[in-house]
């Protein structure tokens, strides 16, 4: 075995009811909170309330409230509550929501304890323009099941100026704890059950098949697999059933640590630039579009992984079984879809093209087949038309 490392500095308590401890734990960070969630999700839920109680039985009675995060969230909502953040002198933050909010409430720790703004952050091929030296504290609470954002270092960042998707990557943008409540996620419907499901999938197969080296990410990578091919059908059927929404936050969280060491691939960065320029699109349904193509295009590369990608999804241990071991888990959850049905434009996919090769270049060097311009191009033609 090749030797590797693993770090991870995120404290996780999981489990169902444990969001009512988020008082309990953010007594350790101070007195005054900022509470960084979306517009609705969180009020509708009764999620906001139960933070909000928590705190107050802790004796945390300054809680600045920022609900202005949408999805594919922007450099100007980290800013704007990063201003608050600075203005109000809050001792730490708390992301409550979906991977939005949480990515937000991160890329705030950073911006507000630094010099510049949110774009000075991101990871450009050649580094970011800024490089962080302090945080402060966060605490995420996620209310969905897909992006692990609550255990790793990632925050994705949309510029609708510049129409870029990029990510902040740094070992200050961990958050120090993660509080994973299974029961904050039965309130998503059918389709948003299926489309962050499936962003946790992807993110256990790209880790798992790309060329970078970390075997424990590959056993998270394994287990996420075989929890979301058995439990996420069963969430979306029946959204109200507790254990798919406890195994479905637990994969998340695996996955998300897989990806916090071993990257994604190239699904993930032809997405980027089909959710910045159409904001509208859902990073999952984007993924969802992208996975098929992409994978017969990828299985080639890695073919022992991905044969054992297959097998694990209950098929021949074949490499060429992974695209319909990976189709017919899309059919079950309904997510078989073209950029076409969703009104992305079939000039864009030029355009699409030339981002990738400018703000992911060097990515690719890790994708288990190293595309070239015509095969990326290619590949979004298909994705137009639906595989
Ligand atoms: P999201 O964009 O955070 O939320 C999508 C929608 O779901 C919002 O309208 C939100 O409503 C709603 N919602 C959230 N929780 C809900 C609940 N429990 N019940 C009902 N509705 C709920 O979705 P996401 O898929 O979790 O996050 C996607 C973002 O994360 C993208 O920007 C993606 O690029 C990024 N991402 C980050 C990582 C990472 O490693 N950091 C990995 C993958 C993806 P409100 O807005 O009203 O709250
Ligand atoms: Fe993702």
């Amino acid at each position: 075995m090749k030797g590797f490392e693993f770090y991870l500095p995120v404290e996780i308590i999981f489990g169902l009811g444990s969001v009512k401890r988020v008082g309990e734990i953010a007594r350790r960070f101070g007195f005054k909170a900022l509470i960084v969630t979306g517009k609705k999700s969180a009020k509708e839920s009764g999620a906001l309330d139960q933070v909000l109680g928590s705190l107050e039985e802790a004796g945390i009675r300054e809680v600045i409230l920022f609900d202005g995060v949408e999805p594919n969230p922007t450099d100007k909502q980290v800013n704007t509550a990063s201003d608050i953040a600075v203005r109000e002198k809050v001792d730490f933050i708390i992301g409550l929501g979906g991977g939005s909010s949480l990515d937000v409430a991160k890329a705030v720790s950073i911006v507000s304890s630094n010099e510049g703004y949110a774009w000075d952050y991101v990871s450009y091929p050649e580094g970011s323009r800024l490089i962080p030296f302090l945080n402060r504290p966060v605490i995420c609470i996620p209310t969905t099941a897909g992006t692990g954002s609550e255990v790793n270092r990632y925050s994705v960042i949309s510029n609708p100026i510049r129409k870029e998707k990029l990510v902040i990557s740094h070992s200050l943008n961990y958050p120090k704890v993660a509080i994973v409540d299974p029961a904050l996620t039965k309130s998503m419907d059918a389709k948003l059950t299926a489309i962050t499901g499936i962003d946790a999938f992807i993110h256990a197969l790209e880790s798992f098949t790309n060329r970078a080296y970390n075997p424990i990410a590959d056993d998270l990578a394994i287990r996420s697999i075989k929890i979301i091919r058995e439990w996420l059908p069963i969430a979306v059927e029946d959204p109200q059933n507790i254990k798919a929404r406890e195994m479905m936050s637990y994969s998340a969280m695996l996955a998300g640590m897989a990806i916090d060491k071993k990257r994604v691939a190239l699904i993930h960065i032809m997405e980027h630039p089909v959710s910045a320029h159409y904001p509208f699109v859902a990073h999952g349904e984007g993924l969802a579009i992208l996975a098929p193509v992409v994978t017969d295009f990828n299985c080639r590369g890695n073919s022992e992984k991905y044969a054992l990608f297959a097998e694990i999804m209950g098929y021949e241990k074949k490499a060429s079984k992974a695209v319909n071991a990976l189709m017919d888990l899309l059919e079950r959850v309904n997510l078989t879809l073209s950029l076409k049905s969703l009104g992305v434009k079939r000039e864009s996919l030029e355009r699409f093209t030339e981002d990738v090769l400018m703000l992911s270049g060097a990515s690719l060097k890790i994708n288990p087949v190293e595309p070239s311009p015509e095969d990326i191009y290619h590949i979004y033609e298909k994705a137009y038309e639906g595989f």
